[in-house]
């Protein structure tokens, strides 16, 4: 009554069509503004003395049902995408890691290959200089031992007549000529020998060139070539000496071979250091390279000598051996004739590592 402001409250007007439980029902209601249906829900407070009623529109019970369904629907089918999606991404990853190591493989494979490859072609080309030098070799030698037949005959005759002061003399020549074939085939062995690639020993560049000279001396000297020589001493690199020596002797035997015809004979070689590199030149007179050769001089097979002297194969292993060294060969043409620049970075001065 206080509540309510002492109107007067009638009881709604109900009845009862379903019965869920004890506390729950389905109720008609006739209410002032017409009847309807509820799902009528009592929950007694037994302390309080009271009943609490609970009236829901049973669609709005059912949209709830159905809602909650939906909800958990739509969880699971996030959850389902959500293992999905991670399955994917992790076969994706395995897929993508094989793939990759695929590729390592067959890259460690392609270098492998390639440089078997260049091995052989290195190990063929110093054969083929081998094979042309020794006409000029088998000359060299040639002549000092028929000069050291008669040599033994004088000495014989000497002995036989009791000077053996003389004979002493006369066995100076002797040794000095043994003394020199040892050092040309001594240099020939190392020259052909099969050297395991990636030797990387600190080592003077001005040697490799004394070194080269000494075997073409033969050459230089029938074909009276005019030499100029300013080299920087000692000029530390690190690389392989023998290969090193091939890279020189393919520039040196080329510009013999470029002023064979020519009437001025002119070699220079200089070595100097240019900030962190070496920059050795090798320049002649042979008339130069033409224009159009200059970009190919350094392409395997690439020759314009004629068919038995030249196989294209020596810029094509020294441009390689070079570059395996971190440095590098350019051709250029200066004056009357070709000037081939070989760049190599300077050793500092750490011990050995090799
Ligand atoms: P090959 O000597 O067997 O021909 P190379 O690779 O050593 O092979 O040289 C390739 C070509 O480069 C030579 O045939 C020549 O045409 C050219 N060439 C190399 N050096 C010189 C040079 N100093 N002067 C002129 N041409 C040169």
């Amino acid at each position: 009554t206080r509540q309510y402001d002492k109107k007067q409250l009638q009881p709604l007007d109900t009845q009862p069509l379903q019965r869920f439980d004890e506390n729950s029902h389905l109720m008609r209601v006739n209410g002032p503004d017409g009847s309807a249906n509820y799902i009528w829900e009592s929950l007694p407070l037994k302390a309080e003395g009271w009943t609490l009623h609970l009236l829901r529109k049973p669609q709005f019970a059912f949209e709830d049902q159905r809602n909650a369904g939906l909800a958990a629907a739509g969880s699971w089918l996030a959850l389902v995408f959500l293992v999905l999606f991670l399955t994917q991404r992790w076969r994706l990853a395995r897929l993508r890691q094989r793939s990759r190591q695929e590729l390592e493989r067959l890259v460690e494979e392609r270098t492998q290959a390639l440089r078997t490859a260049q091995d052989g072609l290195v190990q063929s080309a110093k054969l083929a200089a081998l094979g042309q030098m020794s006409a000029a070799l088998a000359h060299e030698i040639n002549q000092p031992l028929t000069a050291q037949r008669m040599q033994l005959a004088t000495l014989r005759l000497l002995l036989d007549h009791g000077r053996v002061d003389d004979a002493y003399k006369a066995l100076t020549p002797l040794d000095d000529m043994l003394t020199r074939m040892a050092a040309l085939t001594g240099h020939l062995k190392t020259f052909a020998r099969k050297s395991p690639s990636g030797l990387r020993e600190r080592l003077d560049l001005a040697t490799v060139v004394d070194q080269s000279l000494h075997l073409l001396d033969a050459r230089l000297r029938d074909e009276s070539i005019g030499t100029v020589l300013d080299l920087t001493r000692p000029a530390w690199v690190r690389g392989d000496a023998i290969r090193l020596e091939q890279v020189m002797i393919n520039l040196l035997r080329n510009a013999l071979d470029a002023m064979a015809d020519k009437p001025r004979k002119r070699l220079e070689i200089r070595l100097h250091a240019d900030q962190q590199l070496w920059q050795l030149t090798v320049s002649d007179s042979g008339g130069g390279i033409a224009e159009e050769h200059l970009n190919s001089v350094f392409d395997p097979f690439f020759t314009t000598k004629p068919v038995g002297d030249g196989l294209g194969l020596g810029l094509a292993v020294s441009y390689a051996i070079v570059h395996e060294l971190g440095g590098r060969l350019i051709a250029a043409n200066r004056g009357n004739g070709a000037v081939f620049t070989l760049t190599l970075p300077i050793a500092l001065e750490t011990p050995d590592l090799c």
